[in-house]
């Protein structure tokens, strides 16, 4: 199929999976310079963090949290500022995994960390009525804290917000400022927010990538980059813009967690190749901070080829894979909501669709158990697992969780009255995904554990329960 009769469906599907999966692709080689490791193919696994094949670092986790924060979820307070919403997620996956695909925070970096501390602490000092004006632009405007944190994560913004590009802009700005503002960072924001919605609106490669006159997606006046009114491009994202990364390769092509090699690698990538997973395989491996000059890659890339280039066996293997595209269907909803010229706030949480809301609702109770209770007390600590009858007990009410859940969504009323029976069947079948992944995360975690059960493992439920969810 040729890329120009991609549609928005599959382009929006194809960058946030493009972002996730080109992550998980790139951290099998995290941190390895680029001679020192065998070439990657394909989906593998390993790395610093010793991943399963599709499980996704730091990069992944964030852009869900901010789709979280943009779509609406259930920690929105209408009077709370969208960054301190925001914030909030980002502080949930720090502190107890969210969104994580293996439940834990395993990896951040510092300028995050920075921010997210700062945050943390101003946050719950600050009195309830102080939080209703203030923002949690937390991030250093040093030119040296210019890391490629906020840029890993940026699809999401673009993605909702294409058919307001002017809007776009200021949302990709406001992203960034949480935990990377120095001008570096808001610029490669911006002019790759640009790109992602020349990508949706079926620009060429050519087009996008055009040396002589920096890329202006249709709805933004044709100047936007040379007017002052939109702030003039710093000289370093200017020089990637203008095609550095046409006469450069390796080792001047670098994989650094600087901010404009990120983007001027993922752009090399993208430049040089012909096709999603060609591209993919050259991003990550020129090692290094390659999970991110990936996430970047995939974000772009997956916009322009869209979702069935990636291959089908990356997306079965993506973490969390039914969370994901219910992420990347509600984005599709919801972008269609915003009208030209418009402006979108935080949507209420009731104000999402049912599938959303139902998907949320599932990983949300599964996450906050095996975050606060199973992987808390796999982990040594006071109450670690003593024996595998209290191990049982509590995957046994893991599965109560999860069939309240289910029955309390069946109860509502647009489930009965409205809903049809294929929207009811993806939310049963997203739903089911969701489960048997935690199952896998606690089948590891079982494994872990140093103490070792005598049990008799034809009577035991874990094993069954188990031995049910397939995990590779
Ligand atoms: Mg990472």
């Amino acid at each position: 199929m040729s890329v120009n009769s991609v549609n928005l469906s599959d382009r929006i599907s194809g960058s946030l999976f493009g972002l996730v999966l080109c992550d998980s692709l790139g951290a099998a080689v995290e941190g390895q310079s680029p001679e020192s490791f065998d070439q990657v193919k394909t989906l593998r696994g390993g790395g610093k963090f010793q991943l399963k094949p599709g499980q996704f670092t730091d990069d992944g986790s964030m852009a869900l949290c901010l789709a979280f924060a943009l779509l609406g979820s259930e920690i929105d307070n209408p009077v709370i500022h969208p960054s301190i919403v925001q914030m909030n997620l980002y502080r949930r996956w720090y502190e107890s995994g969210y969104l994580s695909s293996t439940g834990e925070c395993f990896d951040i970096g510092m300028t995050v960390r920075a921010a997210l501390n700062k945050f943390v602490s101003h946050y719950d000092q600050a009195k309830s009525d102080k939080l209703s004006s203030a923002d949690a632009y937390y991030g250093s405007t040093s030119s040296h804290a210019s890391g490629n944190g906020s840029l890993m994560r940026l699809a999401p913004v673009p993605l909702l917000y294409h058919r307001d590009p002017l809007n776009a802009m200021n949302e990709a700005i406001n992203s960034s400022k949480t935990t990377h503002a120095s001008q570096l960072c808001l610029d490669s924001c911006r002019v790759y927010t640009g790109l992602i919605i020349g990508a949706l609106q079926g620009a060429t490669k050519e087009e996008l990538l055009n040396s002589d006159q920096l890329y202006v997606p249709a709805g933004l006046s044709h100047d936007y980059w040379t007017t002052k009114t939109a702030s003039l491009l710093e000289s370093p994202v200017l020089a990637v813009m203008n095609g550095s990364y046409k006469h450069r390769n390796p080792p001047e092509i670098k994989a650094s967690g600087f901010v404009i090699e990120t983007m001027e690698a993922a752009l090399w990538a993208f430049y040089h190749t012909n096709s999603f997973e060609e591209g993919a395989l050259k991003a990550v491996n020129l090692g290094n901070d390659a999970d991110t000059v990936g996430a970047v890659y995939g974000m772009l890339a997956g916009a322009y080829y869209g979702i069935n280039a990636i291959p089908i066996e990356w997306r079965e293997k993506c973490s969390f894979q039914g969370l994901v595209q219910t992420i990347a269907d509600e984005i599709l909803t919801q972008s269609q909501q915003i009208a030209e010229n418009g402006e979108k706030k935080v949507a209420p949480s009731n104000q999402t669709s049912l599938l959303y809301r139902s998907v949320l609702k599932v990983y949300n109770e599964l996450a906050a158990f095996y975050s606060g209770t199973i992987k808390r007390r796999v982990l040594p600590c006071p109450k670690q697992y003593k024996s595998s009858q209290q191990f049982d007990e509590d995957i046994m009410q893991f599965h109560s969780i999860y069939d309240n859940i289910l029955n309390s969504i069946k109860q509502l009323e647009e489930w009965a009255e409205t809903t049809t029976n294929d929207e009811k069947q993806l939310v049963l079948s997203r739903s089911d995904s969701i489960l048997k992944q935690y199952l896998c995360l606690i089948e590891e975690d079982q494994h872990s554990l140093t103490i070792k059960w005598s049990r008799n493992s034809n009577h035991s439920q874990v094993h069954k329960h188990l031995a049910a969810s397939n995990c590779s």
